[in-house]
């Protein structure tokens, strides 16, 4: 088989389904079949062009899993045939953040999906050095939420003592409801949850939400300990800053606009010693969920609401933008 079918992007609206050269592993490099791919937020800005990290014409996809295919020179970790998930944040390695361990934030980054062909396609061809042997016993409905919810335990263990503290969630899409099953796990008590659409609070309460309410002003605390922000909306932001008692921190994980701003009291930050902590991508944390995803597969499957053949993927990504659905997947 020389070509294969993969879904394109233009950057400008555009979605296609196109035949491409099948992708021949470089030096380091290995080929997967991808067993599924997440649909996210991301991809839903990337297609309109409206990702700072975007480069066009490009194959989209970064939440996959799948099986190693063909393996390039110097790649001595994996064979043919193995179970692997992806990283897919492709960083320099020599730079100050590289340097740093902070990989997320690194001024090369390059991700897969993104800026370099992703997995919406029949094969996908990655650096060795971002795959990870994943286990078995992970399904491949559950495979793809690795990724995500590796975001989700960056993001919260950005703050040592999080599973401690008193937690209010704002957006209750598929990170926040994420953050629930990992709080929940990790024996938090009270978590609750601020989500404007009935059916993702019905969601959150299924999962354990102590509370699930449309709007800050509906919380029955008198300030929070923690507040994580799923939604990336400021109005929503801005009720999470609010809701904070003293000392209390807000992780900022939800990608808001690039020109969004909020009204921010320095008052209240100097007077309660209000901290706010931002959250980017995974980080290093793949591996950590890849581990933890054996557990807690059960119920992280459960929110994903529908599956498109990859033929499908416009109507897969329509679907991502509907108010009744949480993880939309693509399978090849
Ligand atoms: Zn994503
Ligand atoms: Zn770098």
């Amino acid at each position: 088989m020389t070509t294969m079918r993969a879904a394109v992007l233009d950057g400008a609206g555009g979605i296609d389904i196109k035949e491409l050269p099948v992708p021949v592993p470089g030096e380091g490099e290995v080929v997967i079949a991808p067993v599924g791919t997440g649909v996210c937020g991301t991809d839903l800005h990337l297609a309109s062009g409206d990702y700072p990290h975007g480069r066009f014409p490009v194959v989209p996809g970064h939440e996959f899993a799948g099986y190693v295919t063909a393996v390039g020179a110097g790649v001595t970790k994996f064979k043919e045939g193995d179970y692997v998930g992806v990283n897919p944040n492709v960083s320099c390695g020599v730079c100050q953040w590289c340097q740093r361990g902070a990989t997320n934030l690194c001024v090369n980054l390059r991700p897969v999906g993104v800026a370099v062909d992703g997995s919406v396609a029949e094969f996908v061809s990655v650096p060795a050095r971002i795959t990870y042997p994943i286990s078995e016993k992970i399904t491949h409905q559950a495979a793809p939420l690795i990724e995500p919810f590796a975001c989700v335990l960056h993001a919260l263990e950005r703050v040592p003592d999080w599973s401690k503290q008193e937690l209010v969630i704002f957006g209750a899409g598929s990170i926040g409801l994420m953050a629930i099953i990992l709080g929940r796990a990790e024996g938090v008590s009270g978590i609750r949850v601020v989500e404007p659409n009935p059916a993702r609070r019905q969601a959150a309460a299924d999962l354990g939400a102590l509370q699930a309410v449309a709007s800050a002003d509906e919380l029955n605390v008198d300030g929070f300990d923690l507040a994580l922000d799923a939604s990336g909306h400021p109005a929503a932001i801005a009720q999470a800053i609010s809701s904070l008692g003293p000392r209390g921190r807000l992780i900022q994980m939800g990608v808001a606009s690039p020109t969004a701003t909020i009204a921010l009291s320095p008052y209240d930050v100097f007077a309660k010693e209000i901290s706010i902590i931002g959250s980017n991508s995974l980080a290093e944390k793949y591996e950590e969920s890849a581990e933890r995803m054996i557990d807690l597969q059960g119920e992280l499957a459960t929110l994903v609401t529908s599956t498109y053949k990859l033929e499908d993927y416009a109507q897969a990504m329509d679907a991502a933008t509907r108010p009744d659905q949480i993880k939309v997947q693509v399978v090849s």
